[in-house]
């Protein structure tokens, strides 16, 4: 059957994906095929998806509200911990308002589509995530990519582009696979030259860089220079669902004309609830995120260390690259039987030719954990 050739070739490419299921989750440590691993490839940065205040709340939740909302958000999905919950994002965000997503994809789906269509063009950094990428596609609008941070190029786009009806100027704040962040004062202020409309993915940033961990946008101290900022609530927040912040008016059209907003269930309610429990945590405590700060660090010294090439990462995502996806798997292989979990990221979730292990680093790791990484890496290497 042709779907089994496609496969078959899938496998013989090394580009064939499949799923593993995970049969205990705690901390950093996770069990596959009954074998414990030591986990570097969690994006609940801070540990937060099984802290008990958050479990807590969401067991509270439960009790009042049931598993789920029953309802899309305009029809009877909206609860008051939702209008609660998108409260607390608008000030913690230091916008007007926010709306909350049933998922970070859908967020970018919502808020792309609902501000631009024909005539309409998007400027957008090469390695934006694939949902601001699927987003553009469906907008309709002219999609112009940049290479990655390459603000002369950016420029140019601005420019060629004049004469387009509405422009969104598109980017990750801090790149989801090679941990770098995008030179945000020097985007924001071409794109308010040029008059476009700026849109920033904090995805990876919420919860871990800035003050209170307000994202990179505060850290560069650019929180009125982003027209509207996208962010998740599965990443350092630990919950399920995703956001966009920025003014009523925005906020209000999004309402109006976001269809993955529209025309899906209200986000359920344990997963408003746990979010809202997290981010109380993340402003009250600074300690973990500290901490994540110094582990990110120790891994970096230590792969720059045995020569790998960790990109330009400045954060918790370290990547090393490694070319092609036979290297990356090998190198994964190796990995696990060293008792660590790190999957080689291969296209289309990066261009061809640079596959890599992409490792995040989370508050819950030890400084003992990253020398057993970095040791069985160094054995690797000398393999
Ligand atoms: N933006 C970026 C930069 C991401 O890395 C991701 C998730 N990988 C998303 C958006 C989508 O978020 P979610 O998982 O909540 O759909």
């Amino acid at each position: 059957m042709e779907l089994q050739t496609e496969l078959d070739s899938l496998d013989a490419q090394h580009m064939r994906r499949s799923l593993r299921s995970v049969e205990q989750n705690e901390g950093a440590r996770l069990q596959v095929q009954g074998k414990p691993l030591l986990n570097f490839s969690s994006n609940n940065y801070l540990g937060l998806a099984r802290h008990p205040q958050v479990v807590d709340a969401v067991r509270q939740v439960l009790d009042h509200w049931g598993a789920g909302t029953g309802s899309s958000r305009l029809i009877s999905g909206t609860s008051v911990i939702h209008h609660d919950l998108e409260q607390a994002l608008a000030a913690f965000m230091e916008t007007e308002a926010a709306l909350v997503f049933p998922s970070g994809y859908m967020a970018n789906l919502g808020v792309v589509t609902a501000l631009v269509g024909e005539g309409d063009a998007i400027i957008m950094d090469r390695l934006c995530h694939a949902s601001l990428i699927d987003a553009a596609r469906l907008s309709g609008a002219r999609l112009f990519i940049y290479g990655h941070a390459d603000l002369a190029e950016a420029e140019r786009a601005l420019k060629r582009t004049a004469s387009y009806r509405r422009r969104l100027l598109v980017s990750d704040s801090l790149f989801s696979m090679d941990g770098d962040f995008a030179p945000l004062p020097e985007l924001a202020a071409l794109a308010q030259q040029a008059g476009a409309i700026t849109i920033l993915d904090e995805a990876h940033a919420i919860g871990i860089w800035g003050e209170h961990g307000r994202g990179a946008r505060a850290m560069a101290d650019q929180t009125s220079d982003w027209d509207v900022v996208v962010g998740t609530l599965s990443k350092a927040l630990g919950s399920q669902g995703g956001f966009v912040c920025g003014s009523q008016a925005l906020i209000d059209t999004l309402i109006n004309k976001a269809r993955s907003f529209i025309y899906t269930t209200g986000l359920s309610p344990t997963c408003v609830a746990a979010a809202h429990a997290a981010l109380s945590l993340i402003q009250e405590d600074s300690v973990p995120r500290k901490r994540l700060h110094g582990l990110a660090h120790y891994l970096r010294e230590g792969l720059r260390g045995l020569g790998f090439d960790t990109l330009d990462s400045e954060s918790q995502i370290v990547p090393i690259l490694l070319g092609s996806a036979e290297k990356a798997l090998t190198c994964a292989a190796h990995l696990e039987g060293a008792g660590i979990y790190a999957p080689a990221i291969r296209p289309p979730t990066i261009h061809a030719g640079e596959c890599r292990i992409r490792f995040s680093v989370t508050a819950e790791h030890t400084e003992k954990d990253i020398d057993q990484l970095v040791n069985a890496l160094s054995r690797w290497r000398k393999s």
